[in-house]
């Protein structure tokens, strides 16, 4: 069934032009050949002649992304991307994320996208022509290394990796995992610190360093098999006495942490309004089922269990879509003030995407949990990003002492800005 979306009343001509462009690609060319574009890329039984054949239909969509002028929402004109404010992204993206995948065809897919937006607000001009346009062109990939094992990755500020200036390089040391696209990177962007906390809030010596993947001391361990999987591009590095030129370093050192935080933030957004995007889809699909599969006499839709699965599934994605639209708003009007909003989205749109997901794989029955839907895959996503991107506990902190800091100094809450 293909996505409904029509021009939205209050919104301007040009955000609804956009969402409807959008909408048009992931009905006529992504959903119908979704099983082509994406099952046979790691299976290895499928026949080479059919991996070439996925392989072009990707790049022909891509082109025609491009040709439509909808490629790189996160990215600023110069650097040929769409130049969104960040309502409009949040706009498109919920129809583009309708479809699985789709965001890599319109080229902006974690952790490119997050590195892409980092490197244009802190990268020298020299670092932009050497690693950040090849990224947005697609000819090469890259990786975002914070978390380590052995440190809180909910408290960055803990982490051990080293970075000591001698002369002209840096050489790097430590241990990280979870670096995800770590298998295809040609680069990775490495959050160390050179030299020892001051206090357990200080940030002051922390920095991001660009490091090519084939640097001699860049050990790939492995790629952490999670969820039942041997393996996944999710990679365990060690930085073994890695050498780099002194001009890697992505901004000053002090800026590391923030760096982290500017890509955070948005991406908080962008993933929450792609969770909506894909609990439409779950939600269509289950709404689809409920209509047409007939149980002990009678159509799922009219027993009253499926009823409350659909009209709370509702009241859930209503929620998150607006939650997540204000603060896209607040974010365009104010980065600092959004701060509330984000960990509030973060926290109720993944635990929301978990409960519309599971509701339709419920409907589904067996052919739910079935590589045939894309209800699985989602399952999985929606319960890893209560943890990814900050885990729920810490958003939850940052909500509360918030809200309590205002009430400290005599205010109460205004829930109207
Ligand atoms: C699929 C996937 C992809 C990822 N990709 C990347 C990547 O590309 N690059 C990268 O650097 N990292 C990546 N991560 C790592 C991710 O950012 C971290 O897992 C996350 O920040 C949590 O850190 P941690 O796993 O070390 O958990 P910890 O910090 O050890 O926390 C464990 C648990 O403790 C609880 N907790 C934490 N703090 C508090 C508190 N103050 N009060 C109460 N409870 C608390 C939470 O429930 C939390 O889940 C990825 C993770 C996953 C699962």
């Amino acid at each position: 069934m293909p996505m409904n979306v029509k021009p939205i009343s209050i919104l301007d001509e040009r955000i609804n032009d956009i969402r409807m462009r959008t909408a048009e690609i992931v009905n006529d060319h992504i959903l119908p050949n979704e099983a082509r574009l994406w099952n046979l890329q790691r299976d290895s039984d499928v026949p080479q002649h059919e991996r070439r054949q996925a392989h072009q239909l990707r790049e022909e969509i891509k082109q025609r992304v491009w040709e439509a002028g909808l490629w790189a929402p996160h990215l600023p004109k110069e650097y040929g991307g769409m130049g969104l404010d960040f309502l409009t992204h949040a706009y498109m993206n919920e129809v583009l994320a309708y479809a699985v995948g789709a965001a890599s065809l319109f080229g902006v897919v974690a952790p490119n996208s997050g590195n892409e937006t980092i490197l244009v607000k802190y990268g020298t001009e020299e670092q932009k022509q050497k690693w950040l346009l090849p990224l947005i062109d697609g000819s090469m990939e890259s990786g975002f290394s914070m978390t380590e094992p052995d440190n809180a990755g909910s408290d960055p500020r803990s982490l051990n990796t080293s970075a000591v200036l001698e002369g002209a390089q840096w050489v790097i040391n430590g241990h990280k995992w979870f670096t995800s696209n770590g298998i295809a990177a040609d680069f990775f962007i490495v959050m160390c610190r050179v030299s020892e906390p001051e206090s357990a809030h200080d940030t002051s010596q922390m920095v991001q360093i660009i490091v090519p993947s084939n640097a001699k001391g860049v050990n790939i361990v492995r790629g952490i098999g999670i969820w039942g999987q041997d393996t996944s591009d999710h990679c365990e590095v060690i930085y073994d006495n890695v050498r780099v030129p002194a001009e890697n370093a992505l901004g000053q050192v002090g800026q590391g942490h923030q760096a982290a935080q500017d890509r955070l933030g948005a991406g908080r957004i962008f993933h929450c309004m792609n969770s909506v995007g894909q609990m439409w889809r779950a939600f269509d699909l289950m709404v689809e089922r409920a209509c047409q599969r007939k149980v002990h006499g009678g159509l799922l839709k009219e027993k009253q269990f499926i009823q409350g699965f659909i009209a709370d599934s509702y009241i859930d994605i209503q929620a998150a879509r607006l939650m997540t639209i204000h603060a896209a708003e607040k974010m365009d009007r104010n980065e600092g003030a959004a701060r509330i909003d984000i960990s509030a989205i973060k926290v109720f749109v993944p635990a929301a995407y978990s409960r519309v997901v599971d509701r339709a794989i419920q409907v589904w029955g067996a052919a739910g949990v079935s590589n045939d839907l894309p209800l699985a895959r989602m399952y999985l996503g929606a319960r890893t990003l209560r943890i990814a991107d900050g885990p729920d506990e810490v958003h939850r902190i940052l909500i509360a002492k918030s809200v309590v800091n205002h009430y400290e100094v005599g205010k109460s809450w205004d829930f109207g800005n």
